[in-house]
């Protein structure tokens, strides 16, 4: 289904006259609307009808609005919808508002799933189902905390509560040169997705070479879909182990012999220098000198909360994300934030401390969110729960402790291995586990302490 878009001249309003309604009866009106055609967004001069568009829809006051359709933004949507089916909702997004899971990005390539395969409804969907104003490829470039109103461009958006789940951006310390701009690629979202896919299809039919920068969660994981999806893959990180963050070294060795084994080309405790284009080929340069041709490159060199708009608005931030208190409370009245752009109650600040940028916090916290939103405080609680890799040649579980452990036990043998993190008074705070030893998750996970108790 195809959203409707208004035209140039149409005012960027979403009344019962410009969109679809879900019936007479319905409460409030549920919509998509993009920019203008061929117009950017923050270009648009507004007409004074603009900024009040909310008063100009049968959603009259200025209600919820939520910034970020990922998984964060629409869980709590659809909590408070939940809770209360009246409260005027209003969902932006930079971004195509089709609803999709993210973890299965990493594993589609395994599948042939294409972009479409993996978006479970469209935004008018998700739009009609939360009963709410979704607007699509459209970017707030500033928020008003005073005036309690969002900058879309030139027009002024009110809000009565803000929340802000605009997850995290990838970032990768290379210049990228824009003769290689349709070989280079980052994988974060669903539109990433369908590019990266379109460029392996203009390959060609055959395995592509793939060089993946990044031996971290998201590097492995798209290292062992793509290889299992047909292609020639390299990983190469500056780690001497994959998963360093999650596996001792003792069991990212045994994950690399695993990959190594599998018929992945590792290049580890190697770091990129240069990447250039020489003909068709995207070379990346190695720090022992080493050159590697590749078809396309994926740059997965980590994730950073998008903490600009809330900074610039005078929000308390740090580089693991927005603060937040335990109801997902910023420190600027009415403004939360969940999901990978929120730093909950500390949680994941230390520089090698534990993130929670995974889909069971976010899903805690959503509830958490939209019970405080109608009107029952809730405090977020996270409990111990492990990060599993989607790395079937090898499973892995890690639940990593959040502080220095006094010593790790690592039992098994081979390829199946539990890594134990214990104190000082032999209390378990963390693990690893590979192989067949992945079973022990439940019972370690009990042992261990929640994240946010
Ligand atoms: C490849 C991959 C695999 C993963 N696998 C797992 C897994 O197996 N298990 C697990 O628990 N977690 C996994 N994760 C992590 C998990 O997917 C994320 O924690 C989660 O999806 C984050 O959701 P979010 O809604 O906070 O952010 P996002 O999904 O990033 O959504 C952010 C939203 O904000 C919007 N936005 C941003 N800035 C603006 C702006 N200025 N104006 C308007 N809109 C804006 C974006 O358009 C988007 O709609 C994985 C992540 C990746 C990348």
């Amino acid at each position: 289904m195809t959203a409707p878009v208004t035209g140039p001249e149409a005012a960027p309003v979403t009344g019962p006259e410009t969109a679809p309604v879900t019936g007479p009866d319905a409460i409030g009106s549920s919509s998509v609307t993009a920019p203008p055609a061929g117009a950017a967004s923050s270009c648009r001069v507004a007409a004074p009808a603009d900024t009040t568009e909310a008063s100009t829809s049968s959603n009259a006051a200025p209600g919820l609005v939520v910034v970020g359709t990922g998984m964060a933004g629409l869980a709590l949507a659809r909590g408070v919808r939940a809770r209360d089916p009246e409260r005027p909702i209003t969902l932006i997004t930079a971004d195509s508002g089709d609803e999709y899971a993210k973890p299965l990005l990493s594993s589609a390539f395994t599948k042939g799933q294409t972009a479409a395969d993996l978006s479970t409804r469209s935004a008018l969907e998700v739009a009609e189902a939360l009963d709410a104003r979704l607007r699509i490829h459209t970017r707030v470039d500033a928020i008003d905390p005073a005036a309690r109103c969002l900058h879309l461009g030139a027009e002024r958006l009110p809000y009565a509560q803000l929340v802000l789940a605009s997850g995290a951006a990838p970032y990768h310390p290379f210049t990228v040169s824009a003769a290689l701009a349709d070989r280079v690629f980052q994988i974060n979202d669903l539109d990433d997705y369908r590019r990266f896919r379109a460029a392996l299809t203009r390959h060609g039919p055959g395995p592509a070479r793939v060089a993946i920068i990044g031996a971290g969660l998201v590097g492995c994981e798209y290292a062992n879909d793509l290889h299992a999806g047909g292609h020639r893959v390299t990983l190469i990180a500056p780690e001497a182990t994959p998963l360093a963050r999650l596996l001792p070294t003792r069991l990212g060795e045994v994950l690399a012999a695993a990959f190594a084994r599998g018929g992945i080309t590792t290049r580890l405790a190697r770091e990129v220098i240069s990447l250039e284009a020489v003909s068709d080929d995207a070379v990346l340069t190695l720090d022992d000198g080493e050159r590697l041709g590749a078809d396309v490159v994926l740059i997965a060199t980590g994730l950073r909360p998008r903490t600009a708009l809330a900074d610039a608005a005078g929000l308390a931030v740090s580089p693991a994300g927005i603060l937040t208190d335990r109801y997902l409370a910023t420190s600027a009245p009415g403004i939360y934030a969940l999901g990978d752009v929120a730093c909950v109650d500390g949680l994941g600040a230390a520089e090698h401390g534990v993130s929670a940028r995974y889909v069971q916090p976010l899903q805690a916290s959503a509830r958490a969110l939209a019970a405080t939103l109608t009107g029952t405080p809730t405090e977020v609680i996270y409990g111990a729960w492990p990060v599993v890799a989607k790395t079937p040649l090898l499973p892995v579980v890690a639940l990593p402790p959040a502080e220095s452990p006094a010593h790790w036990r690592v039992e098994g043998e081979g390829e199946d291995l539990a890594a134990i993190a214990d104190n000082a008074a032999g209390k378990v705070i963390g693990f690893a586990l590979i192989g067949r030893c992945v079973r022990r998750k439940v019972a370690l996970a009990r042992a261990a302490p929640a994240l946010l108790g």
